[in-house]
């Protein structure tokens, strides 16, 4: 992701104080250059920087020595703390309109992901049981309205655009018109995008304001692309003096670029961030929680987005069933459901993208890349090789069963050997898990 960097750096840090007793003077000075350079070669902008850095020395010279924390484990507690304060400390959720329709609009630079993002939030709503309308204020570039029209159908989501010939080039008729539909029709929130330009002119700025006091919305949501570096606060500054906006959108969080600048937009602004975009699908966009970006930024993983996520794909009843069994109550845990676990967890998603949401895998990003999802096309060739009755009580499964298994899959024995002496190591993983009454994490095979 965009954080990659600073991700690192951070790690480096704070690994060279773990095992410190106590902290002195001169450590926590030491510390604090660090994490400077780390924040600045992230693109985090200097008068933000300065800032954190002085208050985490501060605080850190401050810290009582808890008796909970070790040395380290404080300092990361209070960069933690300082990173949500920069990020704008609480979730901050949309408001909706009293009197349905709630009138959104976004307002951003071409480019910068407006449209998408529109088809993200229609279909995010869509699923919470709203009935969105997308609106396609965007006149200026010629196939932007078609581009909303294809974004609505994948979100199986209503487009109100222009009639041929009737407000054609007027977006703000077609914003204020919008309304009137959505009130006509029953939907109860209207998205409006809107034009944007490569660069921030007058022209735009006014345009973007017409619509603004025409449509009268309850959230203006400012849509920036954080790999854009520090243009993305002087673009975000430019925004919030010609149409003024009540929170920020980040998309592109998954590309490669520094993406600090992005971290700088809420303290500078003084608005929320609210939405995240991490890809070009529909899917890959959440609300944007300041504390679990924190931790993530740190290392500790996103245990919460995760788990939230899990609960979005998983089976209920199929987890349970697994979990009855790993607990010893409903019959034994076979590679049936082993394959349904893993089946499950892949329809998460990329299993590189899950493995960076959990904690302390920061560090072994390379290997985590590495994980080849080929690897699990072929556990389950091996698994449907298998006759039922071994699916459900693996230990029959000898010698002559394993070459025929790997006959069917077209592997070698060695490798059925494996997925079933990893088979048995997970299963006992998985239920002493369970006996300990950890949160329904699902089982990972030999991972
Ligand atoms: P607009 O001009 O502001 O409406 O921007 P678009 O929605 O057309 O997006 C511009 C480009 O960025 C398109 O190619 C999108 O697929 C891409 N894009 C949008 N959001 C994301 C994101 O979160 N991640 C990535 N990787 N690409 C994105």
């Amino acid at each position: 992701t965009v954080f990659d960097t600073l991700q690192d750096r951070l790690a480096a840090t704070f690994k060279t104080l773990r095992g410190k007793g106590r902290l002195s003077d001169a450590d926590i000075d030491a510390t604090c250059r660090e994490i400077r350079i780390a924040l600045l070669e992230a693109d985090v902008a200097l008068a933000v920087v300065k800032d954190f850095v002085a208050a985490v020395k501060e605080r850190a010279r401050g810290a009582e020595l808890s008796g909970a924390l070790n040395p380290a484990q404080q300092v990361i507690k209070i960069v933690n703390d300082e990173l949500i304060g920069i990020l704008g400390g609480e979730t901050r959720v949309l408001r909706f309109a009293k009197r349905p329709p709630t009138v959104i609009m976004l307002a951003g630079l071409q480019g910068s992901g407006k449209t998408t993002l529109a088809g993200k939030l229609a279909l995010w709503l869509k699923e919470q049981g709203h009935s969105p309308l997308l609106v396609a204020a965007d006149l200026q570039r010629p196939n932007a309205v078609t581009q909303l029209q294809v974004v609505g159908q994948r979100a199986g989501v209503h487009v109100f655009a222009p009639e041929p010939g009737n407000g054609v080039g007027d977006p703000i008729r077609v914003a204020r018109d919008s309304v009137s539909e959505a009130q006509h029709k029953l939907y109860d929130v209207v998205i409006v995008d809107t034009a944007g330009r490569l660069g921030v002119d007058s022209e735009l700025m006014q345009q973007a304001a017409d619509i603004r006091d025409a449509v009268n919305p309850d959230e203006v949501l400012f849509v920036v692309d954080a790999m854009i570096g520090q243009d993305a606060v002087n673009t975000a500054r430019a925004f919030a003096a010609g149409v003024g906006y009540d929170g920020v959108v980040l998309t592109k969080l998954d590309g490669d670029a520094r993406g600090g600048a992005a971290l700088s937009i809420a303290r500078v602004t003084g608005r929320p961030i609210m939405f995240a975009s991490n890809g070009e699908q529909l899917k890959d966009f959440d609300v944007f929680h300041p504390d679990r970006m924190a931790s993530r930024i740190l290392g500790m993983g996103d245990m919460l987005t995760l788990i939230e996520q899990a609960e979005k794909t998983f089976d209920a009843e199929q987890s349970a069933k697994a979990a009855a069994k790993l607990t010893g109550q409903g019959g034994e845990f076979g590679l049936n459901d082993f394959l349904q676990q893993m089946q499950m967890v892949r329809k998460m998603g990329p299993l590189s993208k899950i493995f960076g949401m959990l904690p302390g895998m920061g560090e072994m990003k390379e290997q985590i890349a590495g994980i080849d999802e080929k690897e699990v096309d072929r556990i389950e060739a091996i698994i449907y090789s298998m006759t039922p009755t071994e699916r459900d009580n693996p230990k029959i499964i000898d010698g002559s069963r394993r070459a025929r298994i790997a006959r069917g899959s077209g592997v070698e024995v060695s490798e059925v050997n494996s997925l079933v002496n990893r088979f048995f190591e997970a299963r006992k993983m998985m239920m002493s898990m369970a006996s300990r009454k950890m949160p329904g994490m699902p089982g990972l095979p030999g991972m």
